[in-house]
């Protein structure tokens, strides 16, 4: 009766539904009547506040410092979906993973075993942690077993891998995105907001900058090429070019590049110490990126506009980010949230409703294509035309 007459009062609150009574309403319906509401209601309202009754449940393949560090704390905050399971070729991993996160054996696999995650229904999403040239054969066998998946950057090492996973997880008919984070996150958000309403004008120029110096702890597939595919401008600048993208709210037309000099450490035998590159648009304005394995950098992302400047620094860190405006002189007065935690509920929601991710794995193909680009640019010293590349970019927030 209790329940009833609960269910009755909170349907009047569903026409007007406020954040505390839309939870009740849903707590409600769960527990009573052990309803599960995602899509669209009866009166067409979208129900995307309503969290399922069971959350989607995520592997991470590679237990690294990503997964370990980050991704696995942040599924702890995260409402549509949970850590289910792990692949790792180390058993001592999966065993202090299975205590440590309470993940049931029948969920943890190795890289042999992957496969048979195809008769696995508590794994709804496989997320792709590993090494840069490993993406492409664990994105596409994620697919084959019939999961959604989601791949870390840059999503491949060659534009041709990137096809070849988009075609993979359309065949299976999944949901397919890159782990851009920064695109849930609210200064990132309000770089893209900022420089696509042209609240400033028109952008004339963009700097951005990213890079920290490799040494003895640093993880030593970075500077192997066959596992990297490059250098910083890969790990790091990838950054750069994304934040250019999104805050100019449009795509290269050419980009040139150079190298910066070997450092003399002996670490950068295969990949590139450092790399400078210029983005051109079409409007005639240009982005100066820079990015480098041999100085630390706080990550910057400045645009300067007609009629003002806007920048972050540190831009793409996973907390602690602030920002600057050329109005205010202070502050950007912006919540620093879970970035992880966001971006994997995000694509939990894309994948429970049915809808489309704001970093799908064409973004992924269309920055890898940019980061070909820079480095033929860089090898040739010259310009590389840009103007084929896939054409997308993350609206979110403009106005
Ligand atoms: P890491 O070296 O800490 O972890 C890589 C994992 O892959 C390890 O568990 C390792 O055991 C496993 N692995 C399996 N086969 C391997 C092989 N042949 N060689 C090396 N390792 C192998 O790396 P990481 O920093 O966790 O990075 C993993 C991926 O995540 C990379 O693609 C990286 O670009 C990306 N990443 C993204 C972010 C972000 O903010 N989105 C941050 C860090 C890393």
């Amino acid at each position: 009766m209790r329940t009833h007459l609960s269910f009755l009062f909170h349907m009047t609150d569903l026409l007007n539904p406020t954040p505390s009574s839309r939870r009740d309403f849903m707590r409600t319906l769960s527990l009573g009547a052990g309803a599960t509401l995602v899509g669209t209601s009866a009166l067409g309202a979208p129900l995307d506040w309503l969290a399922p009754e069971r959350k989607l449940g995520v592997a991470l393949v590679g237990l690294g410092n990503y997964s370990g560090g980050q991704l696995a704390p942040a599924l702890q905050q995260t409402k549509f979906c949970q850590l289910a399971g792990v692949v790792t070729g180390s058993p001592e991993k999966a065993a202090k993973w299975q205590q440590q996160y309470n993940i049931p054996a029948k969920n943890c696999y190795d890289y042999k075993t992957f496969d048979r995650m195809i008769d696995n229904p508590a794994i709804d999403i496989v997320y792709v942690v590993l090494p840069n040239a490993m993406h492409a054969e664990y994105v596409v066998r994620a697919a084959q077993a019939g999961k959604n998946v989601i791949c870390e950057k840059p999503l491949a090492t060659s534009a041709a891998d990137a096809r070849h996973m988009i075609a993979a997880v359309e065949k299976a008919g999944k949901k397919f995105s890159v782990g851009y984070r920064l695109h849930f996150e609210p200064h990132n958000q309000e770089m893209m907001r900022l420089g696509q309403s042209q609240a400033y004008g028109k952008i004339n120029h963009l700097v951005a900058d990213n890079g920290f110096k490799f040494g003895s702890g640093s993880t030593p597939w970075r500077v192997d090429k066959k596992l990297s595919g490059g250098g910083p401008l890969m790990d790091m600048g990838i950054y750069c070019l994304q934040g250019c993208l999104y805050t100019k709210g449009q795509v290269p037309v050419s980009v040139t590049a150079s190298f910066t000099p070997e450092t003399g450490t002996g670490y950068f035998k295969e990949v590139e110490a450092g790399v400078n590159w210029q983005l051109h648009f079409a409007d005639g304005s240009v982005a100066d990126c820079r990015t480098s394995y041999a100085q630390n950098m706080q990550g910057k992302l400045r645009a300067e506009a007609a009629n003002g400047w806007f920048e972050l620094e540190p831009a793409y860190a996973y907390g602690g980010l602030a920002g600057k405006t050329s109005k205010n002189d202070g502050k950007l007065d912006l919540p620093n949230l879970n970035q992880q935690a966001a971006q994997m509920d995000d694509f939990a929601q894309c994948v429970l409703q049915n809808k489309p991710t704001r970093v799908p794995g064409e973004m992924g193909l269309r920055d890898v294509q940019l980061l070909e680009a820079i480095y033929r640019a860089a090898e040739t010293g010259k310009s590389v035309s840009t103007k084929d590349v896939v054409q997308l970019i993350d609206r979110t927030n403009a106005k």
